[in-house]
């Protein structure tokens, strides 16, 4: 996730005079990181000046000032996201020559890399899919099937990727191996087969699965189940998008889903198990550890953002979540259905979100204590 400071302020522009608008389609034509964009679906909602939230009919969500709000019609026709041939189309429409489409269940892959790799990297998608799916229904939280097909978009060249990520990720765009747009509701990535840290022969499945296995590759395939994790947490009625959710919890969810094998034929480790990278991590700083630096955490997201305490930050996000859903399955389930259930758009307080997280986890002086002393006996 990214730019959500920026869009966070577009928000308050948007959060008064708000009313939800049942039907009808709009075709707003719009400026979009610049560019002119026609966007075709619902206003969840709207403000007095004309600027509206509208999520397209290919699950994007645009929060749209009236100030980039260039025109708008509307017919009283319903609302009704884009069947997977559609999505396959107006991915083909958006990307350049030489793409093609590979769909699966839940997800509409768009790819112009080797077909075995389209084939790796959906199954994999799936394979998160199911065993996310299945976690959360033992934890007995009901997950609905996504109302738009998964958009995935997989280029074989990096600098491509580069230019088409720059507009979300900026000039550092290269620098991440893919990652999941709020705004565009996809998955967008870059063939890792074909990264410096795996170059090799890459032309038939056995080849893919061979390069995978390395250990260099655990952590870009983390990356890719992290990721399609945030996608598939907003689509399957778990979270909402925009909601302002607190950003150590998404996070530290995605980092609980992604732990890397590196010794497994996958890549992946599958859910739950300790993510050895993070953990190191935060091992080391163990000794900084206390309830002011789980308040920290809780409050606001600005140690998580901040470019020099992130990786510290992550860690933390991992270990909380880790704790939490290990030692505090019940409370964390019934909080995770709170936060299921904000609205877009909701603003916090920093002493909202303790409250709410103390709510349901109790004093923070004891869990911290308490959290320090059995993540530190893990192995
Ligand atoms: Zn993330």
């Amino acid at each position: 996730m990214t730019n959500l400071a920026r869009i966070l302020a577009l928000l308050v522009l948007l959060s008064g005079a708000c009313a939800r608008m049942a039907e009808g389609i709009e075709t707003v034509v719009a400026t979009v990181d610049g560019e002119t964009e026609t966007l075709v679906g619902r206003a969840l909602k709207r403000d007095s000046a004309g600027g509206m939230f509208l999520e397209t009919i290919a699950g994007g969500r645009y929060v749209l000032p009236a100030d980039q709000v260039q025109s708008r019609t509307s017919n009283s026709e319903t609302f009704a996201p884009l069947t997977p041939e559609a999505m396959g189309e107006a991915l083909l429409a958006e990307a350049p020559e030489g793409f093609r489409i590979h769909t699966t269940e839940h997800y509409v892959v768009c790819y112009d890399t080797s077909r075995e790799y389209a084939e790796w990297t959906s199954s994999l998608l799936e394979g998160l899919y199911r065993a996310f799916t299945n976690y959360w229904s033992k934890a007995k939280l009901e997950l609905s099937e996504p109302e738009f097909p998964l958009a995935v978009v997989i280029f074989r060249d990096v600098n491509d990727y580069a230019a088409a990520a720059r507009s979300e990720l900026g000039a550092g765009a290269a620098n991440v191996v893919g990652f999941y747009s709020l705004k565009s509701n996809r998955v967008i990535m870059y063939d890792i087969t074909g990264s410096d840290a795996l170059r090799g022969a890459r032309s038939d499945r056995r080849d893919i699965g061979r390069m995978l296995a390395q250990p260099a590759a655990a952590p870009l395939v983390a990356t890719i189940v992290h990721e399609a994790t945030h996608q598939v947490s907003f689509n399957c009625g778990l979270l909402k998008r925009y909601s302002n959710l607190p950003l150590w919890f998404a996070e530290g969810l995605a980092i609980y889903f992604e732990a890397p094998d590196p010794n497994g034929a996958r890549g992946w480790r599958g859910i739950g198990k300790i993510n050895h990278l993070r953990m190191a991590t935060f091992r080391e700083n163990l000794p900084q550890w206390n309830t002011a630096r789980l308040a920290s955490l809780l409050a606001d997201d600005r140690r998580l953002r901040d470019p020099r305490s992130a990786i510290d930050a992550y860690a933390d996000a991992w270990a909380l979540t880790y704790y939490l859903i290990r030692y505090h399955r019940q409370e964390y389930t019934a909080y995770v259905k709170e936060l299921a259930s904000l609205e877009p758009l909701a603003e916090f307080t920093p002493d909202e979100r303790i409250a709410m997280f103390q709510k349901h986890f109790g004093e923070l002086e004891p869990l911290a204590r308490d959290l320090v002393r059995t993540m530190s006996r893990l192995r």
